[in-house]
């Protein structure tokens, strides 16, 4: 009906992600090229993290759907708790999530990335079906860096990530040119 289709419409409009009430990538991309134009004209760096659950479909398959679900959500709110004002937060897809962090550096970003890789090591979730826990897997790429606009930074955050699951998931790294090829999704 036409009422169904404007609720779709207002949906598809939204900037907002109605399982978590984090941002979705809708308002991430705006958001990112203005960091990035900022950076340049005052030369400073920004930061990105990825961030991915690992074995996240195990919870879906031992514990069911809702569950995942469950999870997602008070993972949201666990990276929520360590941002800043000033960095944007948003889940970017499936067990997925993205960071932006202005005026941040390497140094800068590895700690916080660490600080949340470790808090997620250490939370017990609670589900209707009992306790669990699960870890993270972070890529970060930093700007400038070998130059490529955004979605460049995007991809060595990604490329980072990857092998970060490569080498036994439950770590952080850091994009360097060594990381090359293609990621899996890519
Ligand atoms: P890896 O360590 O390699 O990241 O393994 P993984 O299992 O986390 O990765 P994979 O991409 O194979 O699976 C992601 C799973 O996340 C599959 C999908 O069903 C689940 N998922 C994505 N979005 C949601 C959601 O909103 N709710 C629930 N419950 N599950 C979701
Ligand atoms: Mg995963
Ligand atoms: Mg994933």
């Amino acid at each position: 009906s036409e009422s169904e289709n404007l609720k779709e419409r207002y949906k598809e409009l939204s900037v907002v992600d109605e399982l978590t009430g984090l941002y979705n990538r809708r308002f991430f991309f705006p958001e990112a090229q203005a960091i990035l134009t900022r950076a340049m004209r005052y030369e400073q760096s920004f930061s990105i993290m990825v961030i991915d659950v690992d074995h996240f479909k195990e919870v879906n398959d031992s514990y069911g759907h809702m569950a995942g679900d469950y999870v997602l959500e008070d993972l949201s709110r666990l990276l929520a708790k360590q941002v800043r004002d000033a960095d944007i937060l948003c889940r970017f897809g499936g067990e997925e999530f993205m960071m932006l962090l202005p005026d941040t550096d390497e140094k800068g970003c590895m700690e916080l990335a660490e600080k949340v890789r470790k808090s997620m090591e250490n939370t017990q979730f609670q589900t209707p079906q009992g306790p669990l826990k699960k870890t993270l897997s972070v890529g970060v790429a930093l700007f400038p860096g070998d130059g490529g606009g955004f979605w460049n930074i995007v991809k060595q955050a990604d490329l980072a990530l990857y092998q970060a699951k490569e080498q036994g998931r439950n770590r952080t790294l850091m994009y360097n040119t060594s990381m090359q090829g293609e990621t899996p999704e890519s």
